[in-house]
């Protein structure tokens, strides 16, 4: 029985919810007037239920078509401004007991290499990571008790945090680990995480278990319920996402945004982000062996009926995609990108722009451009790069994030933090052209601070990172 309020995986995503769902909104995907209501609904930047949103995830018609992508444009813009903020990702390891069919890292796979890196390592890593500029990071390690303990990602962390290498830092590590315990998030939460991000792959209880059919991970409920008990442990910021390619996608999308609105009803807060990946080649992976991929058309409707939805959510796309379809998806409500990554164990350190090792990749990466030409590409397209990590560092985490976005002072914040640390990055990191067209940028941004007085102190704290000084935030 659907319940939005209750702890049971299954009742907060009921399957039989889910079914009418869809039913509704096939019925409706060409009812004018009902699809009407649902944009003007919309239109109050209030977000949508699951059945709303899935009205126009299926809707038919041309011209509302239009109106939908238009309004997730808006609703980026007055939400988000033109700011995208910058994160990449580090493998910490690839060991992993769990059996999932689409990820080459499942413990059948013999021919991979495998890899845990050292505290060394990481250290290595983490500089080569501050050398390209980035300050946010997201932990990424497979599920393997022996190998990647709790106290492996824990240690980490705290040597990440302890690296100060000329004027790099990273201020903000988020974590992508395998669902866990409370007394586990408890202690996540302890060692400062920013955001834990856990994709649920898919919501569909028997494609999850044939998906993932030996290992820790095979227990639907547990994964389902892990950001409930991650809530519990003190983690306010928590990411979702499904990894779009396994199941039907329409299904997928209901059962993310119930999962949305199950946290916002139990805890008072929706997930922090929603991330949007989908499943691609890697070492023995083929995607064309999964019957649910979807063409970029589709992946963009997707992203902008998110954005509607779920307007004080961020959402985040990672370089799985390419640069063209990043690009329309930024316009349609993406907030955050990865830039620069690499996606296996040790694959910064040591290793040129061009040089990529693919040994123990999770999988290809589309976007291969370095940090600098994404940031240059972004500023080109009339986007500031933030490498802003102020929310997390001065305690507006969970609902107090969420108020910030609400009573719309996300500009009076968030705009001069974008331009500061973009400043930095500028710099300390950029090619001259990536610097030339960032002053013109900053310069023509410094106008958009509303308050004078806020704006005053922004001018004043540029001049001093011209100088020297470092990491003023608001
Ligand atoms: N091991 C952790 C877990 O079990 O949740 C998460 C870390 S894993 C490195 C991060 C994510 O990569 C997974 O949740 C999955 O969605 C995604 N992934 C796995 N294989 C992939 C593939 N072939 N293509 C795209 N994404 C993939």
């Amino acid at each position: 029985m659907y319940n939005p309020n209750s702890l049971k995986a299954e009742e907060f995503i009921d399957d039989a919810e889910i079914l009418e769902t869809l039913d509704y909104a096939q019925k409706n995907k060409d009812n004018a007037e009902l699809i009407d209501s649902i944009i003007e609904k919309a239109e109050k930047r209030k977000g949508l239920s699951h059945r709303e949103a899935a009205v126009l995830l299926d809707c038919t018609l041309a011209d509302r078509n239009e109106r939908i992508f238009e309004l997730a444009r808006q609703i980026k813009k007055d939400f988000y401004g033109n700011r995208i903020v910058m994160f990449a990702p580090l493998y910490l390891s690839n060991y992993c007991v769990n059996s999932c069919v689409y990820c080459p890292y499942h413990c059948q796979n013999k021919h991979i290499a495998r890899k845990k890196l050292t505290q060394e390592e990481i250290r290595q890593e983490v500089i080569a990571l501050q050398d390209m500029g980035h300050k946010r990071l997201a932990l990424e390690t497979g599920e393997d008790p022996v190998n990647n303990p709790i106290e492996y990602v824990l240690e980490s962390i705290k040597t990440i945090y302890d690296i100060k290498h000329k004027n790099g830092a990273i201020r903000r590590v988020n974590v992508n680990i395998a669902a866990t315990t409370v007394e586990n998030y408890c202690k996540l939460k302890d060692a400062g995480i920013g955001t834990y991000i856990l994709f649920q792959e898919t919501y569909h209880k028997e494609s999850y278990e044939k998906l993932h059919p030996a290992g820790p991970k095979h227990n639907y409920a547990y994964h389902t319920e892990a950001m409930d008990r991650a809530m519990e442990g003190g983690i306010d910021d928590v990411g979702l996402g499904v990894l779009f390619g396994l199941e039907l996608y329409r299904y997928e999308f209901a059962g993310l945004l119930m999962h949305a609105e199950h946290l916002e009803a139990v805890h008072g807060v929706g997930p922090h982000t929603i991330s949007v990946p989908r499943v691609k080649k890697a070492d023995d992976i083929d995607p064309t062996a999964f019957d649910n991929g979807i063409d970029d058309d589709t992946f963009a409707k997707i992203i902008a009926c998110i954005r509607i939805a779920v307007p004080y959510t961020g959402m985040i796309i990672s370089t799985r995609e390419s640069e063209a379809c990043r690009e329309k998806a930024l316009s349609l409500g993406i907030s955050q990108i990865s830039g620069g990554s690499r996606t296996s164990v040790g694959g910064y350190a040591g290793y040129s722009p061009e040089e990529r090792p693919h040994d123990t990749e999770q999988f290809d990466v589309s976007d291969q451009r370095s940090l600098d030409e994404v940031v240059n590409w972004l500023m080109k397209l009339g986007y500031i790069p933030s490498f802003c990590t102020a929310c997390y560092r001065e305690g507006r985490t969970g609902d107090r994030f969420m108020s910030l976005c609400k009573n719309g002072q996300i500009q009076n914040c968030c705009h001069p933090n974008a331009l500061m640390t973009l400043k930095e990055y500028l710099m300390d990191y950029a090619s001259p052209d990536t610097r030339d067209v960032g002053v013109k940028l900053i310069e023509s941004e410094i106008g958009n601070v509303p308050n004078e007085k806020v704006r005053g102190i922004v001018v004043d704290n540029l001049a001093k990172i011209e100088q020297g000084s470092r990491d003023f935030r608001f």
